[in-house]
C-alpha cells in the first residue's frame, strides 16, 4: 500500500509530544510490513535533514513560517505564534506539488490533528476533479480534541476556502473556525489512540463540544492504542542512562536512581520511594490534584521528581512548592530528552494523573524501564494499566478513578506501600518490563484502518 503520513512533527526531528513519538515509530513499523510509508512534515529552525529515520521524510520548507521558527507552534512563554492558520495551511497546500513533483499517487493519505486536517479538506474539495488525485483515501488521526485548531472566523479566507465552508458540517465551531473539524468532516475514517478515548469523545464531558459530530460518525471512528519504538526505549541498550538493565538485572536499576537523585540535588537514598513525573504543563495533565495531593506525598517519605514546560501558572506554582520542600522535590522546567530517560531509569513510580489522555506514552516508556506507573484511569491510561491486587498479582499499576487530590494521595499510599515490600515490588517490575507495547500489532491495526478507508472510496483490494 502506498502511504502518505502527514505530521507536524516528528522524532528525531521535531517535538513537543507524543505525536512525534508515533510519527517516528509508526511509519517505521508499516515500512517493515512491506508498505510504501512516506512522511510530510515542516522543517523548524535548526532540524537536521541529514539524519535517516529509516523511512523517506519530505520536508516542506518556508523559510518565513517555519525555518526561522525554533517553537513549533508557540513562542517561549507559551503563547501561540498568531499566524498558525497561515502557517499550517502554507503546509498543508504544500503536500500537494510535492506528490506532482514525485509523481507518486498515495493509496492511503493519513492526517493527524489540527495542523495537518486541511490536506484532506483540499483533496476532497480543492482537488475534487484532478485526475491525478482520484480515489485517494483520508485518514485522520486524533492525538488530542483538546487542541481544535481554533481561530478567528476572519483567517478563513487565509485556508484557500469561501464562505460556503463556514458552516457546521465545515469548518465552522462556535462562530469560530477549528481546523480540526476539515479532518472530522472530511475524512474517510478517523481514529483516536486508544479504544477508551474513542469511546469518551463521544461523550459530553472528553467531547469538546465535539461528540455530538463524532456520535454522528461513529461508525466511521476507531481506536487504536499506541506503540512504543524499543529500539529508542530499551533499558538494556539505552546508551544514556548511567547503568543499562534488564528484568535479569534489575538491581542494576538502583544505580541510575542514585544518578537521578544527584542530578536532581536530592539526598542519595536507596530506599527513599522516588516518583517521576514528565509532561507537557498543561490542564489536562492533572497539576492541580497534584498540588493538593503533595503534602501528603511528601509526609509519605517520598522524592518527587518533575520534568516539564508549558503554562506559566504551573512553573510557577512548582517553583513555589520546591522552596517549600528543597529536600524532597526536584523542578526541571525545561524540555530534555536525556533528562527524561533518567527519570524514566531512575524513578521507582511514574505519575500521571491525567483530567484525560488520549493513549499517553509516559506509563508504556515506564513500563519497558520497571517503573511502576501511577494513572487515572481515563482514556489509554485505563486500557494499559490496571490496578494492582496484592493477593492475585494483577494488574501493572496504582489506579484511581475520581479526579480529587484525595483519590491520587490514596493511590500514591498504596504504590508506596507495595514498593517497601520487595516480595511484591520486584515481580511486579519485571512483569511490566516484559509486557509488549512494540509497533507491530498497533501498525497491523493500522493496515486495516487503511483498508477500511480504501472501501470507503470504492476501493476494496490493494
Ligand atoms: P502528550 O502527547 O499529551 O504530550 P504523551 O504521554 O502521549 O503526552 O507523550 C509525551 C512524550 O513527550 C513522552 O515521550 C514524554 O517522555 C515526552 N516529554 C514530555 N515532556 C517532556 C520534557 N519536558 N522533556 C522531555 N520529554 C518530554
Amino acid at each position: 500500500m502506498k502511504i502518505l503520513y502527514v505530521t507536524s512533527e516528528i522524532v528525531p526531528f521535531s517535538k513537543t509530544g507524543g505525536l512525534a513519538d508515533v510519527a517516528g515509530a509508526l511509519p517505521k513499523a508499516l515500512k517493515e510490513i512491506g508498505h510504501d510509508i512516506r512522511v510530510y512534515t515542516p522543517r523548524y529552525k535548526d532540524v537536521p535533514t541529514a539524519i535517516d529515520p529509516g523511512f523517506p521524510v519530505f520536508f516542506f520548507e518556508d523559510q518565513r513560517y517555519f525555518g526561522s521558527r525554533a517553537g513549533l507552534y508557540q513562542l517561549p512563554g507559551g503563547i501561540d505564534y498568531p499566524d498558525n492558520l497561515e502557517r499550517f495551511a502554507a503546509f498543508c497546500q504544500g503536500a500537494f506539488p510535492l506528490l506532482k513533483q514525485l509523481r507518486w499517487k498515495p493509496d492511503v493519505i493519513h492526517c493527524n490533528d489540527w495542523q495537518s486536517a486541511l490536506v484532506i479538506m483540499y483533496l476532497k474539495l480543492k482537488y475534487k476533479a484532478d485526475p491525478s488525485l482520484q480515489r485517494i483515501a483520508t485518514v485522520y488521526s486524533v492525538h488530542n480534541l483538546g487542541y481544535l485548531g481554533m481561530f478567528d472566523k476572519n483567517k478563513l479566507p487565509a485556508t484557500g476556502f469561501g464562505w460556503e465552508v463556514f458552516k457546521q458540517d465545515g469548518l465552522e465551531f462556535w462562530d469560530h473556525l477549528a481546523l480540526a473539524k476539515a479532518g472530522f468532516v472530511y475524512a474517510d475514517v478517523i481514529n483516536t489512540v486508544s479504544p477508551t478515548y474513542a469511546r469518551e469523545i463521544q461523550t459530553a464531558e472528553y467531547g469538546c463540544g465535539l461528540d455530538g459530530l463524532l456520535r454522528a460518525r461513529a461508525h466511521d471512528l476507531y481506536g487504536i492504542i499506541n506503540g512504543i519504538d524499543y529500539d529508542l526505549w530499551n533499558p538494556a541498550t539505552d546508551q544514556n542512562i548511567p547503568k543499562r538493565f534488564s528484568p535479569a538485572t534489575i538491581v542494576l536499576k538502583a544505580e541510575n536512581k542514585l544518578a537521578l537523585q544527584k542530578a536532581n540535588s536530592l539526598p542519595q537514598k536507596k530506599e527513599a520511594p522516588v516518583i517521576g513525573m514528565i509532561a507537557r504543563l498543561a490542564d489536562q495533565k492533572g497539576l492541580d490534584i497534584l498540588a493538593g495531593a503533595l503534602e501528603g506525598m511528601m509526609k509519605l517519605g517520598c522524592q518527587f521528581v518533575v520534568l516539564g514546560t508549558g503554562d506559566k501558572k504551573y512553573h510557577e506554582l512548582l517553583t513555589e512548592l520546591k522552596k517549600k520542600y528543597p529536600d524532597q522535590l526536584g523542578i526541571n522546567l525545561k524540555f530534555d530528552a536525556a533528562q527524561a530517560e533518567l527519570i524514566y531509569a531512575g524513578a521507582d513510580l511514574f505519575l500521571m494523573p491525567s483530567r484525560y489522555e488520549p493513549c499517553g506514552l509516559g506509563q508504556l516508556i515506564s513500563f519497558k524501564y520497571g517503573t511502576v506507573p501511577i494513572v487515572r484511569k481515563t482514556g489509554g491510561l485505563a486500557d494499559t494499566v490496571h490496578d494492582f491486587n496484592a493477593k492475585t498479582a494483577e494488574g501493572e499499576g496504582f489506579v484511581f478513578t475520581d479526579y480529587s487530590a484525595k483519590a491520587l494521595l490514596a493511590a500514591v499510599k498504596r504504590a508506596v506501600e507495595t514498593y517497601h515490600k520487595k516480595m511484591l515490588w520486584v515481580p511486579l517490575q519485571t512483569k511490566i518490563m516484559d509486557l509488549d507495547y512494540s509497533w507491530d500489532a498497533s501498525a497491523k491495526q493500522y493496515v486495516s484502518l487503511y483498508m477500511k478507508a480504501l472501501a470507503k472510496v470504492g476501493l476494496s483490494a490493494l
